[in-house]
């Protein structure tokens, strides 16, 4: 059976991800309440603006289940500020801002600068294959450090970690959405396939 991706829909580029999933067959549910995250098999934290997406998250009231369901290993695909959420530290974010923790790694918020810094940059991800993928980059996060059990996907040409994975979370500091290049999104896939052969459903724990 295909799985059922939920897509945290309250701020941000989260539409992209859902045509991506469509074009690779799978339905999403847009994730704005506790109750959208009945059932979900992995969830996609998009890129807009790590800050405001936190404070809805709090107003939705979707803090605590969330936090359940990534303490408990769901998979979980985080781009550009959804990878600043998924990180354990956060140098220049606001006080109040959620860090779910689950990638182990200190992010600088606009690291590679500011919208007019926006670049693309062609990344060898070997995981997903021997083509370059290409990264666009816009107020990108800047990874400065990860811990022991966190792998690095992929740099930069200048060894600045891009793609992370620890365990079934996966972080991209870029925007895999805004291309037609759907690798990102099959890799998600299969974390979510064998998360789902090993592991009970989330929203039941
Ligand atoms: N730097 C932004 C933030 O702090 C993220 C930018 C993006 O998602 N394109 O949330």
């Amino acid at each position: 059976m295909a799985p059922k991706i939920g897509i945290l829909a309250l701020q941000g580029d989260w539409a992209r991800h859902g045509e991506r999933l469509r074009e690779l067959g799978v339905n999403s549910v847009e994730v704005t309440d506790p109750k959208d995250l009945i059932d979900i098999d992995g969830l996609i934290i998009p890129g807009g603006e790590s800050t405001t997406i936190s404070r809805l998250i709090v107003s939705c009231g979707l803090e605590d289940p969330l936090s359940k369901m990534l303490r408990n290993d769901m998979p979980v695909l985080g781009t550009c500020a959804g990878l600043i959420l998924l990180a354990s530290k956060v140098l220049d974010g606001r006080d109040d801002q959620l860090k779910f923790g689950v990638i182990d790694a200190v992010v600088k918020r606009n690291g590679f600068g500011r919208q007019v810094d926006s670049f693309e940059e062609m990344l060898e991800i070997e995981t997903v294959g021997p083509d370059l993928f290409p990264g666009v980059f816009i107020r990108a996060p800047f990874v400065d450090g990860i811990g022991p059990n966190t792998q690095v996907l992929a740099t930069t040409a200048t060894g600045v970690p891009v793609v992370l994975r620890q365990g079934s979370a996966l972080g991209c500091a870029f925007h895999p959405e805004l291309t037609g290049d759907l690798r990102i999104h099959q890799l998600f896939l299969s974390i979510v396939k064998s998360a789902n052969n090993t592991v009970l459903p989330f929203s039941k724990s």
